[in-house]
Order: structure tokens, then C-alpha cells, then sequence
């Protein structure tokens, strides 16, 4: 069999739907069969050329033609070319199978002789009528645009299928009529129409070449959407269709040809419909239309769709989420941490502050034989001065200027009382955290009125060394006087009666203008393995020590952005530090912080 295919194509060389089909049938035979393959093609162009006169010449032109050109297989593209290809076969190539292709079922005029395969279309107005209700839901009229039926060679057998759904459908035929009365007409169609476009393909005046050609000036003016049956019209302004594939087309006569000129009979080849044709639209003319994607046939194909941000940028999108999700989540961690942050400092703020009560009332109670004393020797003194009083206005003469001295003392023994007694109470009462500015060397000469029952029963050698002329600092009156009463009674407990007892308490501003208070004693110091645990809290060397007093201490200095520290020499004595930031003006300062 000869290593050759003659393609009869019923149009011209011109037209996109062919161009394809050949296209088609070229790339799936090409190479596949061993020797060189010769491909012979005719546009014999039936649309314009039809009559009996141009079909007897064209036999006549082609036997001359291919007198020496031996056939191996005819594939006959369309109906007219499978039409042209019956009539010459008998008598040009009477052996050479014939396969067609875009041939549907109804266009058939000729019964199949033997030695003709091929694959169907699917070409129904059937699956027009679907889609125009899919794309108009509400559809009432179908404007038919294109040649008339009758020299139709795809659409021949469409005008007997017309009946069947007039029943539920206005069919406008516009059919052969001059292009700008088409236009007229397609530019006011009712709301309720679509324009299905069926091609125009013989235009009296020939000006134009194909059906794709004419569409876009349809496309131009039409008030409806536009359905088209060749996947060849979309693009140009169509919404879609159940579209002929014609490169599908074109493969499936390639294979068949294939087939017959590896040895197979072609009378063994049934004939077959195949799934050339599918439904398939321009996303950008439904849009235009509002057509919603779900109302269109299942497993349609939406071509022209233009790529979202997402399809655009998904890359950028996704690493701008993640660093978006990731900082989130770094955000709620340090949140979190915060929260619990919160809840310990909280904590360790409630515990401190029972700690600091807790010494304070240990404080209160170790002091109250003092207190009972510094209480007493003011009353002692004012009963006293009173009854001078008394005398000196008994006299004959009342001595005014004696009687007005006993009284400003009975007033300043009433006001020293009451001093102590306003310390007492701070130590005992628990709650505000108070800041005010505070003189450091008031508190040290009140503490030591708090403690001087001590230092003189413990004969302790005082030595104040203030300076006067400190600046205030900010601070909480009552917690700086415990830590002061702690230094003083940690001091005095350190001294035994055995040695000289020496107990000295400086004030002075240091170098970097802090305040720094120094409680110096004689007593027994500290060993080097001792010193670095002073601070923590309950360490203790005495029998009946807390060993809470110097951590609170520590913490009561902290809190007032201060130091605490000690120095020592065993057997020496020790030196405590306290040093706190003086008060600036301008340095504001919380009044009152009320304890969580
Ligand atoms: P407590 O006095 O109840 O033991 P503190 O926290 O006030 O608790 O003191 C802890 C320990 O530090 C004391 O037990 C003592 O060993 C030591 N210490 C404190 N002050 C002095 C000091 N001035 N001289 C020597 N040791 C001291």
C-alpha cells in the first residue's frame, strides 16, 4: 500500500477549522510509519463552488493530477468533503479506503460503502438549547446567525431539528442576510435572547473569508451573548459552547489512517462517535454576562481566565502569611510571658509584703520595752513640769515667765510622745506603700529613739556622724526606718560586754551624689563563708533568729533603686551600706502605690 495520504478538505486552506484538522492529523502521523509519507491536500472550497459542472471538472482535473500519484488512504475532512470523496472514489481510486472527519451523523446523504471509517461529531442543537439556558436562565429567543441552512454544510440537517424546540423557543432566523442588517438586528434582541452563530461562510460580495472573520463585527454590536459551536470562534468575543475540537478531530483520522496503512482493513473499523466535542467557555464574556460558573453543563472547560492576586502572587502571599502567623505568634508568647510575669511579680509582692509585716511586728514587739520607756519619760517630765507649773503660779507673785517654760516643755514631751507613738503605728500598720520625700537623718535620729533603751542597757559607745545638709530622697518612711532598726539591732546583737562597743551611724553624699548611710559595729563580723548569705532569706546564726530581717531589707532598698551591701572583718565588726538616689527636682514620683 502506498505510503501516501490525499486530505479532501471541503473548504479552503484559509479557514481556521481545517488549517487545525490537518494540523491534527499531520503530528500524530507524522514519523510513525517507516520510509518517507507523502501527504497530498485539496481545498476544493464547496461552500462557494457547488454546482454538478465544477464537481465533473474537478474529477477530471484530478485524475490528471494524480495519474502517477498512487493513493494509500483519503481522509475527507467535513460533510461535503466526505460527499466529493464518495462521488470520485469509484472512479479515481476505487482501492484507497476513505476515513472522514467532522462528519456528523445526521449530514450523512450517502449510505457508508465499504472501505470508509471514521469518527463522528457531535453537532446537536440539542446542546445549543442546554447552554443558552445555562447562560440565560429565562431564555425565550435564539437569534440563529449565519448562512442559511440550505448551504450549510455542517448545519444542513439543523432546519428539520428546528420543530422539535420551537415548542419552548422563539427561533429569529438571520440567516443569509446581508452582514450590516445582521448587525441591525443582533444590536436589539430581547433581554430574554442569546445569538447562536452558525457562520457565515458565503458572503455575496466574498468579502469575507471565514465565519471567524465575521464574528467580531457581530461581537461589536450584539445586545446578547454569542454561542459558537468550533473552539476555532472563541476568543473573539463568544461566550462558548459545546465546541468542536478540531485538532482532536484531525488526530482521530490520523490514527485511523494510521491503522489502515499498517494493514488493517478499514471495513474492520466500525465507525464511531467520538468525544471531540465539549463544552467549553471564555471566562471573560461570562463575567460580561454574569453568567454563574455553576449553572453551566458539568465538566466544562472555563478558558481566558485572568489570574487573581492569589494566582498572581501566591508565593509573596504565602511568606507575608507566615511571617504575619509567626509574629502572631511571637506577639501571644510574649504576651503570655508577660501575663505570667505579672502573676510571679504579683506573687512575690504579696509574699514580701507578708515577710515585711511579719518583721515589722517582730520589730514592734522586741521594741516595746522602749517604747514603754520613751512613752513613760515624756509623761514623767510633763507630770513633773505640770506640777512645777502649779508651784510657780501658787506664789504670791505667779511667776508667768517660769509657769510659760513648764508648759512648752510639758508641750514638747507631749509631741515627742506622740512621735513615737506615730512610728510605732506605721510599723504595725500594713497596706499603702507610701513615696514622699524623706530626710534620711530624721529617720536615723528616730530610730534611734526607738532603740536607745537598748543601746544604753547594752552600754554601746554611739557615734553620729550626719551630714546635715543631705538632699531628700523619695522614698516609703516607714519601710526605710525598719531597714535602719534592723542595721541598729543586727549591730547591737553582734557586740558582746566583753569588748568596747562601738557602734557608728554616718550620713553623707558619695561620690556619684547618692545618698550612702553606714552602720559601723564592733561586734564579731562576719566569716568569709558567711558574707555572700547574709541576704537570703532565712539564714540565720542566732539561736532564736528569723533570718528574714537583711533579705527584706535588701529588697525593701531594691525597690527604692538603692544598694545593700556589707563588709567585714571577723572579729572587727562589720560595716553596712545603704545607698539610695537622692531626690532632683523634677523627678516626679508615685504618691501612693497601693500594694496588689
Ligand atoms: P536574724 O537577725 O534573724 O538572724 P537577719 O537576716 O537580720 O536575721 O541576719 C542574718 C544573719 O546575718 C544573722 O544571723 C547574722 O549571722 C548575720 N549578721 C547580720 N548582721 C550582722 C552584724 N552586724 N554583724 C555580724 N553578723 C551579722
Amino acid at each position: 500500500m502506498p505510503r501516501s495520504v490525499l486530505i479532501l478538505n471541503q473548504s479552503t486552506s484559509i479557514r481556521p477549522l481545517p488549517i487545525a484538522i490537518i494540523d491534527g492529523i499531520r503530528t500524530t502521523m507524522d514519523g510513525k510509519l517507516p520510509g518517507a509519507m507523502s501527504y497530498y491536500i485539496e481545498h476544493v472550497d464547496l461552500y462557494r463552488f457547488n454546482s454538478s459542472l465544477y464537481k465533473n471538472s474537478l474529477q477530471g482535473h484530478l485524475s490528471v493530477k494524480y495519474r502517477d500519484k498512487p493513493i494509500g488512504v483519503i481522509i475527507a475532512i467535513g460533510p461535503g468533503g466526505l460527499d466529493l470523496a464518495l462521488e470520485l472514489h469509484g472512479s479515481l481510486w476505487p482501492t484507497a479506503p476513505v476515513v472522514f472527519a467532522a462528519v456528523a451523523t445526521d449530514t450523512l446523504v450517502h449510505k457508508l460503502p465499504p472501505g470508509v471509517t471514521g469518527t463522528f461529531i457531535e453537532l446537536k442543537l440539542a446542546n445549543t438549547i442546554e447552554v443558552a439556558r445555562a447562560i440565560v436562565p429565562n431564555l425565550r429567543q435564539i437569534a440563529i446567525v449565519g448562512d442559511r441552512f440550505e448551504e450549510q454544510l455542517y448545519y444542513r440537517r439543523f432546519a428539520d431539528q428546528l420543530p422539535e424546540f420551537s415548542r419552548t423557543v422563539e427561533f429569529i432566523e438571520l440567516m443569509g442576510l446581508p452582514l450590516r442588517e445582521v448587525r441591525r438586528r443582533v444590536a436589539a434582541l430581547p433581554n430574554s435572547g442569546v445569538v447562536y452563530y452558525i457562520g457565515t461562510n458565503s458572503d455575496p460580495g466574498a468579502t469575507y473569508t471565514s465565519a471567524a472573520a465575521v464574528l467580531p463585527s457581530i461581537v461589536e454590536v450584539a445586545n446578547r451573548p454569542i454561542i459558537v459551536d468550533s473552539e476555532t470562534l472563541l476568543g473573539s468575543g463568544a461566550v462558548g459552547g459545546f465546541m468542536l475540537r478540531p485538532y482532536q478531530i484531525g488526530q482521530d483520522a490520523g490514527r485511523l489512517a494510521l491503522r489502515i496503512l499498517n494493514g488493517e482493513n478499514p471495513s474492520d473499523i466500525p465507525t464511531t462517535t467520538g468525544s471531540n466535542s465539549k463544552a467549553i467557555f471564555d471566562w471573560r464574556q461570562l463575567q460580561r454576562w454574569g453568567v454563574s460558573e455553576n449553572r453551566l453543563p458539568p465538566q466544562s472547560e472555563i478558558r481566558f481566565r485572568e489570574p487573581s492576586i492569589w494566582d498572581l502572587y501566591r508565593a509573596q502571599i504565602l511568606v507575608a502569611f507566615a511571617a504575619v502567623l509567626a509574629q502572631a505568634a511571637v506577639i501571644s508568647w510574649l504576651l503570655s510571658e508577660r501575663r505570667r510575669r505579672r502573676v510571679a511579680e504579683a506573687t512575690t509582692r504579696e509574699t514580701m509584703s507578708d515577710l515585711v509585716h511579719v518583721n515589722r511586728m517582730a520589730t514592734a514587739g522586741e521594741l516595746s520595752a522602749s517604747i514603754a520607756h520613751e512613752i513613760n519619760q515624756p509623761l514623767a517630765g510633763m507630770v513633773s513640769n505640770a506640777n512645777a507649773g502649779i508651784r510657780w503660779l501658787a506664789g504670791a507673785t505667779p511667776d508667768l515667765g517660769r509657769v510659760e517654760s513648764s508648759l512648752k516643755q510639758i508641750v514638747a514631751a507631749g509631741h515627742h510622745a506622740s512621735e513615737v507613738i506615730a512610728g510605732i503605728r506605721g510599723l504595725i500598720k500594713r497596706g499603702t506603700e507610701e513615696r514622699a520625700p524623706v530626710q534620711i537623718n530624721e529617720l536615723i535620729h528616730n530610730a534611734i529613739a526607738l532603740e536607745r533603751r537598748d543601746i544604753e542597757r547594752h552600754h554601746v559607745l554611739l557615734t553620729l556622724d550626719l551630714d546635715e545638709s543631705l538632699p531628700d530622697l523619695i522614698g516609703d518612711r516607714v519601710q526605710l526606718l525598719q531597714v535602719i532598726l534592723n542595721l541598729i539591732r543586727n549591730a547591737i546583737e553582734a557586740m558582746s560586754p566583753d569588748r568596747v562597743q562601738t557602734l557608728r551611724i554616718r550620713s553623707e553624699l558619695d561620690e556619684s551624689r547618692d545618698i550612702l548611710v553606714s552602720v559601723e559595729d564592733s561586734g564579731t563580723g562576719i566569716d568569709q563563708q558567711n558574707i555572700g548569705r547574709v541576704f537570703e532569706p532565712l539564714f540565720t546564726t542566732k539561736p532564736q533568729g528569723l533570718g528574714i530581717g537583711l533579705s527584706i531589707c535588701r529588697s525593701i532598698i531594691e525597690s527604692h533603686d538603692g544598694r545593700l551591701w556589707v563588709t567585714s572583718t571577723v572579729g572587727r565588726g562589720s560595716t553596712f551600706f545603704i545607698k539610695l538616689p537622692r531626690y532632683m527636682a523634677g523627678d516626679g514620683w508615685q504618691q501612693s502605690r497601693k500594694r496588689s
